[in-house]
């Protein structure tokens, strides 16, 4: 419980950004304005764009129909480079003076148009031709309406100094300011006037961003003019952090953004749109390719800088390494890379011996290897330790807790590893598992009466655990469950192993002193069956607690953690006394059987504790 709590801790501090990869925003900002271009797109435009990307400003684009059509790839470059693209009608018609379905086809038709740069879906803010509205238009266009704080006439004065100082006189935090980009004046004084401004603090932000950041939700058939400042500030968004790594002969593509942004991506180089990929996870590619990807709470004007990344080198695989005989061999699994190795356990790299054929080795030595060279990801490492009795391990290396117990572990016959080179140290221990391996340390042989007697109904057939769950059931070092189960596959908790073991040492006519036991912080967690024998085992040095003085009574027993217990268990045999004739067994202790399947604490982490 005490673990789950502390998920929906970690899940609740990652909702309010307090573990985000990116630091969210400041509380309050400073100045915000929006600019807004209307009638065009038009020949001005991309020179507007070129000068409003100089100083790294974005607007708010309100285009006619008419002109979108003319003029089709500056409204891809408009949205494109983040500026926000908006509806203002297909011919620039008094809205007031049609009917509803005639409104509603001027929008849509632009909409439908602008959607050929923006891609189906994008939502568009609108404003109607000369400002004119009223309840009809407003409820047939189905979007917010924008229209102005600040109108300096610029169609009206068409010279450049005048509605630069127009435009500068009437700035205010949270203004939207009204403009035309179909006046070459309009296009200078609008980029002299942001000059200034800029001098003054202001930010250049879209009308979507202006009101997503003062957190204003924005409705449809509402007309705004202004976003005044509200005291919060939840800021630009930030552009989004690529990281890759490889996964079986591809690259696995990570992307991160700031909370609450969505991720769109393209994998083919080509431009973000509203239907491109929306990101839900890591992703695989095939070099070479190039991944673009955009943060944005809205594609439409409220989005991060464009990522764009890459990937041209060729993706490797991990080397194969076979040790036989003494002699390493290693096989390359990507054609074209070299492969380098390491003999004395440090990571290897295209710096490192590079393989040129079979290597003699000694008892002892760890591999490392790797793939690359150049043109080449260098690969994931393949690793291998030939340990000193001559087992070979991928996954034990001499620098782990349980190195020597595994090893022992495995060439006394008691346990087996889990795959050609494997052993799988983390892996919890089957009940089965776990008695098989008793049995084997016991060297005891199953008559016939003892496999007729077992009583568990839920034994595979010739399952390599059979003999053993037989012979712990004859001596009662194990009890099956309420419905007759002995449940081989279950993971064993540790006051179970413990429960086992002080039987099994008590069946062999050892005296188990209880005295010398230390007393756990966690005492209490540990069930009334289980008190008397986790003092036994741990008296006498055959299952420790962790650092912290707790016994885990509930936690599963590792692999690593069974090899370790087992490899003590022949010495403590040696250590204790022969008992004085009766054994320590309570009948009336059932062995972990009060615990119903699958109601097992969470896995926790590897623990150097036995
Ligand atoms: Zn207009």
């Amino acid at each position: 419980m005490r673990k789950r709590f502390l998920t929906l801790v970690l899940a609740l501090a990652l909702c309010l950004g307090l573990g985000a990869p990116m630091a969210a925003h400041a509380a309050t900002g400073g100045k915000l304005i929006a600019l807004t271009f209307d009638d065009g797109p038009g020949p001005h435009t991309e020179r507007l764009l070129d000068g409003l990307r100089a100083r790294g400003v974005r607007a708010t684009f309100f285009m006619v129909g008419q002109q979108v059509s003319r003029y089709s790839e500056v409204v891809s470059r408009v949205y494109r480079e983040g500026h926000q693209v908006a509806n203002h009608s297909y011919s620039h018609a008094n809205l007031v003076n049609l009917s509803p379905g005639e409104v509603q086809n001027q929008i849509l038709s632009t909409s439908r148009l602008l959607d050929q740069a923006c891609g189906a879906g994008t939502r568009y803010l609108v404003r109607a031709p000369y400002g004119s509205t009223n309840d009809q238009v407003r409820a047939a266009v189905g979007a917010p309406l924008v229209y102005w704080a600040v109108d300096p006439q610029d169609w009206k004065y068409r010279n450049a100094a005048t509605v630069r100082d127009r435009v500068v006189q009437g700035a205010a935090d949270g203004a939207i300011i009204l403009l035309h980009d179909s006046h070459p004046t309009s296009v200078d004084g609008a980029l002299q006037a942001i000059d200034i401004l800029q001098r003054q603090g202001y930010e250049f932000v879209t009308v979507g961003e202006l009101f997503r950041r003062r957190g204003v939700p924005m409705e449809n058939g509402v007309s705004y003019v202004r976003c005044r400042p509200t005291g919060t500030d939840s800021g630009a968004v930030a552009a989004p952090v690529l990281s890759s790594r490889l996964a079986d002969g591809r690259l696995e593509v990570t992307i991160r953004a700031q909370p609450g942004a969505g991720i769109w991506y393209t994998v083919d180089g080509s431009d973000i749109t509203q239907t491109s990929t929306a990101y839900r996870g890591p992703f695989l590619v095939s070099p070479p390719c190039t991944v673009r990807a955009v943060a944005a709470y809205d594609l439409n004007g409220d989005r991060s800088a464009t990522v764009t990344q890459p990937y041209t080198l060729r993706v490797t695989q991990a080397p194969l390494v076979t040790l036989a005989d003494g002699t390493l061999t290693l096989q390359g699994k990507t054609a074209g890379a070299g492969i380098f190795y390491t003999l004395d356990g440090s990571w290897p790299s295209e710096a490192s011996t590079p393989y040129t054929g079979p290597v003699p080795v000694s008892p002892g030595t760890v591999v490392s290897a790797c793939e690359g060279g150049t043109g080449y990801y260098t690969s994931p490492v393949s690793r291998a330790w030939l340990t000193g009795s001559g087992n070979v391990f991928s996954d034990v290396f001499p620098s782990s807790w349980y190195a020597g117990a595994v090893d022992q572990a495995v060439s006394a016959g008691l346990m087996n590893g889990t795959g050609d080179t494997c052993f799988s140290p983390e892996e919890m221990t089957g009940r089965a598992q776990f008695v098989t391996a008793l049995y084997r340390a016991s060297g005891a042989q199953v008559t016939q009466p003892e496999r007729d007697a077992c009583p568990f109904s839920d034994l595979e057939q010739g399952a390599y655990y059979t003999d053993a769950v037989c012979w712990a059931s004859a001596l009662s070092l194990v009890e099956g469950d309420d419905t007759g189960c002995f449940r081989p596959d279950d993971p064993i908790t540790r006051q179970d192993m413990a429960t086992i073991l002080a039987r099994y040492l008590a069946s062999c006519s050892r005296a188990l002193p209880q005295d010398g036991s230390p007393s756990f912080r966690d005492s209490a967690s540990i069930a009334p069956w289980a008190l008397s024998p986790v003092k036994e085992v741990t008296a006498c040095g055959l299952m420790q607690g962790d650092e912290e003085g707790n016994f885990l009574p509930m936690d599963r027993a590792s692999r690593a953690q069974t090899a370790a217990v087992m490899v003590r268990l022949e010495s403590v045999l040696a250590q204790l006394e022969d008992a004085p004739g009766e054994g320590t067994d309570s009948p009336d202790s059932p062995e972990g059987e009060s615990v119903p399947p699958g109601s097992s604490p969470e896995q926790g982490q590897p623990r150097t504790l036995s």
